[in-house]
């Protein structure tokens, strides 16, 4: 009873040490968590009618697989400290390196029977933008086009000016046996095809639309990344090889700063995907960065007003994927599937195709 008494206080105080150093240090660990800032990474491969009946199990394992290897591609830079710019052009380099999406090596057929690439990068906070149109010869033209943002005094170079330029400025070079698929040749003949049957297609404004029919192949398979660093610096970037049987010169939306593509710090980075001449007359990527900035509307918002309202109401198919300042991502679209994936500093992260 007396050296328990005896050894009471001395329990407590050992307990009263112990509680105020934990007390210490643990609100300061969690209040680490709470500041630590947020960042994160959204993909898209492309919007379009994909049935889960056209892919074999292995095929959705392999567009899963190759839109996590570019997710963690560009969360790796993230994570080391690195630019929300390195980040996209890391993710969207893996993708275009892949023959599965239509962009760089996998990239369709123009009606010349050539591939005509189109990419375009933007910084957030600086609003500088690089972009390349109709190039022929570039393996990655997403770093073409970071080249005319750093070391261009323009914005957009298009054509062979645009190909000899990447060649200048180191970028990967190769031949048209690089760009060549099956899978591309097939759906250009497939288009010509139906362009023969169907030789004066008009959209819901009178427009000639120049691509194949509702029922031809609509994959479109774009690609393109957004992200926010830890810096709070958000990006964009985007690129395609346009679609299928396209006129030769036709240049998409995905190049076009505020249509395909658009970064703002003010308000979020946007990379858009579908029926390029819709995205163009709408300038979709700007306009939720618009909504944002003049209505207040939130990102989530946005995105769904331009998308499920604006561009359905036309018939423009298509989708986006964006992110704010807050780490805030969406990914809507207006079409059955679309190839799409996000990881975040939350340790949220998914890898989707359909619905
Ligand atoms: N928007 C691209 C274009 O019109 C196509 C796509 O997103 O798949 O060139």
């Amino acid at each position: 009873m007396r050296s328990y008494s005896h050894t009471n206080p001395l329990k407590r105080s050992l307990f009263l040490f112990l509680f105020l150093f934990l007390s210490l240090l643990c609100p300061a660990q969690s209040q680490d968590k709470q500041t630590a800032p947020p960042f994160g990474i959204v993909i898209h491969g492309g919007a379009g009618t994909l049935l889960r009946s056209d892919l074999t199990p292995e095929l959705e394992k392999a567009y899963t697989d190759k839109l996590n290897e570019a997710l963690d591609a560009g969360y790796k830079v993230l994570e080391n400290n690195g630019s929300s710019l390195d980040a996209v052009e890391a993710a969207i380099r893996v993708l275009e390196d892949s023959r599965l999406f239509n962009a760089g090596r996998g990239s369709v057929f123009a009606a010349s029977g050539r591939n005509e690439m189109d990419a375009a990068i933007m910084d957030g906070k600086t609003l500088k933008a690089g972009a390349v149109a109709g190039v022929r010869t570039v393996k990655n033209p997403v770093t073409a086009a970071r080249c005319v943002m750093e070391k261009s005094p323009h914005v957009l170079l298009v054509g062979e000016g645009a190909d000899r330029f990447a060649k200048q400025c180191g970028c990967g070079i190769a031949d048209s046996t690089y760009f060549y698929t099956d899978k591309r040749w097939k759906q250009l003949l497939k288009a010509r095809e139906e362009e023969k049957l169907h030789p004066a297609l008009t959209d819901s404004l009178g427009m000639l639309v120049p691509y194949p029919a509702a029922d031809s192949d609509k994959k479109f398979g774009t690609v393109g990344a957004v992200a926010l660093d830890k810096q709070g610096n958000l990006a964009a970037a985007t690129s395609t090889g346009g679609m299928t049987n396209k006129m030769s010169g036709r240049v998409g939306d995905s190049p076009l700063i505020g249509a395909g593509t658009y970064a703002n710090n003010l308000t979020c980075a946007i990379s858009c995907t579908g029926h390029g001449e819709y995205f163009i007359r709408h300038v979709v990527a700007y306009d939720v960065s618009a909504l944002m900035e003049y209505k207040g509307l939130s990102l989530e918002e946005s995105g769904r007003e331009v998308i499920m309202k604006k561009l359905l109401a036309v018939k423009g198919e298509g989708g986006l994927i964006g992110i704010d300042r807050m780490g805030n991502m969406t990914l809507p679209f207006n079409t059955p599937g679309m190839y799409r994936g996000f990881r975040s500093s939350t340790g949220k992260r998914g890898a989707f195709i359909f619905q």
